[in-house]
């Protein structure tokens, strides 16, 4: 029996709705510029494909009715996205495949510092300051459910202003690819969260505001920035 040092963390879970199971989180990955309108508005190359970049498995904050404006930033943006939720995993996947491992769907945000991340790519620096800091990836409960249809829209308003709205399918990679590509990359595993990037429309909040996301037939979720 191993005897750890200290008493190990809590392993990060997200609630399934409707089960008094959780969900345990292991990895998060994440695709940056999957939808065409988004990639434009950050400047980037129409010919660059969509990408990954990670956060750690205890940024997820489940149902959370606040989040701390994190420090060190002046230009805190918010980005809906659609998180595919996987029951199991595996390498080199093909699309048919990767749906297959998807155990449910949530709504998340991926809570940005834009201008550490910015700052990080004009020097060729890793994202990690800008995209993957604590609590910066508030998440609502996982619904299990077969994949959301091209149609359901992606929405997010600040104090009841809508700022993002795009559809499913508008995604470059859809969810099958983006699973499938990801697996190209890493061997992936029951309880990694994939989040599928944005739709146009990203910006700044402040604290004090409240933050309301939605995906059409998947899940909704709010927090106030404190
Ligand atoms: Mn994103």
């Amino acid at each position: 029996m191993t005897t750890y040092a200290f008493p190990p963390h809590t392993l990060p879970t997200v609630p399934v709705e409707g089960s008094d199971s959780v969900f345990p989180v292991r990895r998060i990955l994440c695709v940056g510029r999957n939808y065409a309108a988004h990639r434009r508005e950050m400047g980037g190359d129409e010919r660059d494909p969509p990408f990954f970049f990670a956060k750690p498995a205890d940024a997820v904050a489940p149902l959370a009715a606040e989040i701390p404006y994190p420090p060190a930033t002046g230009d805190l943006h918010h980005e809906i996205e659609l998180v595919v939720a996987l029951k199991s995993g595996g390498a080199n996947l093909t699309p048919e495949q990767a749906l297959a491992a998807v155990f449910g769907y949530a709504v998340g945000v991926d809570l940005t510092r834009r201008d550490l991340q910015g700052a990080a790519k004009a020097k060729g620096q890793p994202w990690e300051a800008g995209k993957a800091f604590d609590a910066s990836a508030p998440i609502s409960a996982i619904r299990v459910m077969d994949a959301p249809a091209p149609e359901a829209a992606v929405t997010l308003s600040v104090n009841g202003a809508e700022r993002q709205r795009g559809q499913v399918g508008d995604m470059i990679w859809n969810i099958g690819e983006v699973i499938a590509k990801a697996s190209d990359l890493w061997t992936l595993a029951a309880g990694d969260l994939i989040f599928t990037g944005t739709p146009e429309g990203v910006g700044a909040i402040v604290r004090g505001d409240r933050i309301v996301g939605e995906v059409e037939g998947v899940g909704r979720l709010e927090f106030t920035l404190i």
